[in-house]
C-alpha cells in the first residue's frame, strides 16, 4: 500500500498541476493571473520554471477537480488545500490568488504560496500552506530545488525574503538564490543551506522590517559557522523591485559589487542609527563585537576584530578584552 506521506505529496502535485493548468489555459487564468505576472515583468521561460499557477476565485474548483479525478478528499484535507468549515463544507484554501508551489529539494511539491491580486488591506497579502506531515515550513527554503547546482557551483548562496524575489534574481541570471519564505529564518534552514556551502549572501528587503531581519539572520548565520555577507537596496526596494526597477544586467553586476562584509554593514546601519549621539555609538562597538563572538572559529573572529578595529579606530586590545568578556559569559 501507498504510504500516508506518498498520498499527499501525489496530491499536492495535483493541485500545482491544477493551477498551472489554470493560469496558462483558462480566460480567468489567463486574463488575471498571468497578466498579473506579465505586469510585474516576469518572463514565460521563468514562470514555468517555477511552475507557477493561479487558484480560481470559486469556492471548491480545485477540490471538486482532485476529486473527481479520483483523489482522497481525506488527504486534500491533510495537506491544507482543502478545509472543511463548521458546517461540514468543503472549500479550496486557495482561492483567486496566484500560486507559488515549494518544492523540497528533491523537487517534489509539499506545499504552497498563493499571492491575493486585491489591493485590499485586509486581506493578508500571502496565504501559505499549513504545517503537514510533508511540509514542515522551518526546515524548507523556497527555490533550494532550483538552487542547489549552483549554490555547490558557485559556493555561495543568495538569501532573500519573498517568492517574487526569488523569481526576479533568477530571471537576472542568478540562479544560487533561495527564500526563507513563510517564516522568519530558522536555525534549520541555516544548516540546509550548510550542506551546499559555507558562504551567504543576504538580500533582504531594504525596508525597516527587513534591515532588522537582516542584523539578526547575519548573527543566526554566524552562530553556525557559515560566512555571511550582505547585499543592500536602495530607497525601500527589495530583490525583485530593484531588478525589475535597473534591469536584468545591472542588478547583476550590483549585487556582485556590492556586497559587504557583516562589520562594514552592521556599522553602517548602526551608525545611521545612532547619529551624534556619543552614548550610542560607543553601544555600536559592543553590538558588533557582540556579532564577532558569535563566530565559533577563534581565527576567524580575530580576523573581524582586527577589521573592527581599523575601521572604527579602537584598539584591538580593548576590543579583544570585551570579546573575550562575552565568550566567557556565552559559556
Ligand atoms: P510581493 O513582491 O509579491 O509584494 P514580497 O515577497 O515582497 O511580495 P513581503 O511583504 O516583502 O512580500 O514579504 C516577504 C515574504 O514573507 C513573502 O514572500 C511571503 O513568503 C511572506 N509573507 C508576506 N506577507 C505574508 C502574510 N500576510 N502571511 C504569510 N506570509 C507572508
Ligand atoms: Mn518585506
Ligand atoms: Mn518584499
Ligand atoms: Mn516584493
Amino acid at each position: 500500500a501507498q504510504s500516508a506521506k506518498e498520498s499527499l505529496y501525489i496530491v499536492s502535485q495535483y493541485a500545482a498541476t491544477f493551477f498551472v493548468k489554470q493560469l496558462w489555459e483558462t480566460d480567468e487564468g489567463k486574463a488575471i493571473g498571468l497578466s498579473y505576472f506579465k505586469e510585474r515583468g516576469f518572463r514565460e521561460d521563468i514562470l514555468k520554471k517555477f511552475e507557477v499557477g493561479y487558484s480560481p476565485d470559486v469556492w471548491d474548483a480545485m477540490t471538486q477537480s482532485a476529486v473527481n479525478s479520483g483523489h482522497n478528499l481525506e488527504f486534500l484535507e491533510q495537506t491544507g488545500l482543502s478545509i472543511k468549515n463548521d458546517k461540514g463544507k468543503i472549500y479550496d484554501r486557495f482561492r483567486g490568488r496566484v500560486m507559488f508551489p515549494i518544492h523540497n529539494f528533491t523537487g517534489r511539491v509539499i506545499g504552497f504560496g498563493g499571492r491575493t491580486l486585491k489591493t485590499d488591506k485586509n486581506v493578508p497579502k500571502y496565504v501559505n500552506s499549513p504545517e503537514s506531515e510533508i511540509y514542515h515550513k522551518s526546515n524548507v527554503l523556497y527555490g533550494l530545488f532550483h538552487a542547489k547546482k549552483a549554490i555547490r557551483d558557485l559556493d555561495n548562496c543568495y538569501l532573500a525574503e519573498g517568492y517574487a524575489d526569488v523569481l526576479s534574481v533568477h530571471q537576472a541570471g542568478v540562479e544560487n538564490v533561495v527564500a526563507s519564505s513563510g517564516t522568519s529564518l530558522t536555525t534549520e534552514q541555516i544548516k540546509l543551506i550548510g550542506r551546499f556551502t559555507q558562504n551567504v549572501t543576504i538580500l533582504f528587503d531594504g525596508d525597516a522590517a527587513g534591515i532588522k531581519a537582516s542584523l539578526r539572520g547575519l548573527d543566526m548565520i554566524l552562530e553556525e559557522g557559515l560566512n555571511v555577507k550582505i547585499v543592500s537596496f536602495p530607497d525601500g526596494h527589495d530583490p525583485d523591485s530593484y531588478m525589475h526597477h535597473v534591469g536584468a544586467g545591472a542588478f547583476k553586476i550590483y549585487i556582485e559589487n556590492n556586497r559587504k562584509d557583516f562589520i562594514l554593514y552592521k556599522a553602517n546601519v548602526l551608525l545611521k542609527e545612532a547619529g551624534s549621539d556619543p552614548i550610542k555609538r560607543a553601544g555600536i562597538i559592543r553590538d558588533i563585537v557582540e556579532s564577532i563572538a558569535k563566530i565559533p572559529d577563534p581565527i576567524k573572529a580575530s580576523v573581524f576584530i582586527r577589521e573592527c578595529s581599523s575601521l572604527l579606530e579602537i584598539e584591538e586590545r580593548i576590543l579583544l578584552t570585551e570579546l573575550n568578556k562575552m565568550r566567557s559569559a556565552k559559556l
